[in-house]
């Protein structure tokens, strides 16, 4: 049979998991514990808090759709990373992309490090990591693109050094999801997710995903989630599954949006800087072209200065000023003092996070309306005594 394609695989259902029923819509088994028959006999579950059927659904869609082996569902994106960071011990070195989201930078940082594990921080996207590696060199860590600079990495050429240097290749595919994007087909050994974001949609639940295509790292990695308690509960599973129902039109309709926005940026007086990966004159465009279906839909921009900036998120309407990303609708967010405030200054500085960046998650309103929105706003700022 020929390769499904993603729209397909977004409907999919592991049958392995139905009930007698049948039921189109896969229950949410809200149990935390289930009966067995007969001495060391189980229908396949015992206690929700190492596997549940509603679990397992998302967990096989999930793998699926990034074209891994096993998929690993857990209460939140972090958590996902946390359980990563736990197949690491004390001596060993990871190599980290110099811009991530601000809480995996506060996890590597505060909790890594206590653990005994060093990191060692490189642009990825501009730098060749081979210098960096050393004998204890365990993994490299990245986003592409990355969060809030959009910068891309070459992944296929990224995999060959570290599989020669038998490192594992961990990708957080959160920017993209599935639907633009499969890692572990070019060459990663496990993908992370925040599957709060464009999996689930919706801005309405917290989830978070590891996928690998070694079953032997994906026991290691269930051993975690049983372990620590950090799996998805049955109903925000369920949650996810609806979301995922929608994943492609979501993504594809999101998309065109962000082009139209950003192509409207560009024409504006106040925005100094507009970074989009979809634009040609990105520095990660063709790479993103070769590696990728899509550019996704988020959009970091500059403004002319720190009292726009301030203007323009607190007088949206439309749109919300939130943290977060990946929802149908748009959110406006300051990565300076939200998703990256525990980032070091000297980090910010370095990767140009300014008090001026502001980052937008465009969802899937009318473009026009959103554009009218920052039309409207772009003038309030503009004439805002806050802005002489
Ligand atoms: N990875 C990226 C790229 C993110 O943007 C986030 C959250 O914003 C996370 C991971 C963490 O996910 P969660 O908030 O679901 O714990």
């Amino acid at each position: 049979m020929s390769e499904q394609s993603i729209d397909t695989k977004c409907q999919w259902t592991d049958k392995s998991y139905q009930d007698q029923y049948g039921a189109i819509s896969f229950p949410i088994y809200q149990t935390a514990t289930f009966s067995h028959s007969r001495v060391g006999d189980t229908a396949g579950f015992q206690y929700t808090r190492h596997t549940n059927p509603t679990r397992a659904q998302l967990q096989s869609i999930v793998a699926k759709l990034e074209n891994g082996t096993a998929a690993y569902a857990f209460a939140s994106g972090m958590a996902a990373i946390n359980a990563v960071l736990e197949l690491f011990a004390p001596g060993d070195h990871i190599i980290i992309d110099s811009d991530l989201y601000g809480g995996s930078v506060r996890l590597f940082n505060e909790i890594g490090k206590k653990n005994g594990i060093t990191f060692t921080s490189v642009n990825l996207s501009a730098e060749d990591v081979e210098p960096y590696i050393q004998e204890n060199t365990k993994a490299v860590y990245l986003e592409t693109p990355t969060n809030p600079m959009m910068n891309v990495t070459d992944l296929e050429a990224l995999a060959k050094v570290t599989k020669a240097h038998n490192a594992l290749l961990i990708v957080d595919n959160t920017f993209l999801s599935p639907y633009f994007q499969n890692p572990l087909d070019l060459g990663a050994d496990i993908v992370v997710h925040s599957g709060t974001k464009y999996i689930a949609g919706h801005h309405d639940t917290i989830a978070g995903f590891v996928v690998v295509k070694d079953q032997e790292l994906g026991d290691r990695v269930e051993f975690v989630l049983k372990t620590t308690g950090a799996g998805i509960a049955p109903f925000d599973a369920w949650l996810i599954i609806r979301g995922i129902r929608t994943l492609s039109v979501r993504m594809d309709r999101a998309q065109e949006n962000a082009f139209a926005i950003a192509n409207f940026l560009k024409t504006c007086p106040y925005v100094k800087k507009v970074i989009y990966p979809g634009l040609e004159e990105h520095p990660g465009h063709e790479i993103m072209k070769k590696q990728a279906r899509g550019f996704g839909s988020m959009i970091s921009f500059e403004v002319v200065d720190k009292a726009f900036a301030y203007s323009v998120l607190e007088n949206v309407e439309l749109f919300a000023f939130a943290e977060s990303l990946g929802g149908t609708e748009t959110l406006i967010t300051y990565p300076i003092t939200q998703t990256h405030s525990d980032v070091p200054a000297d980090v910010l500085a370095a990767n140009g996070i300014t008090d001026s960046l502001l980052r937008l998650s465009v969802g899937i309103e009318g473009a026009q309306d959103l554009i009218a929105e920052f039309e409207r706003v772009f003038s309030i700022a503009s004439k805002s005594p806050r802005c002489s």
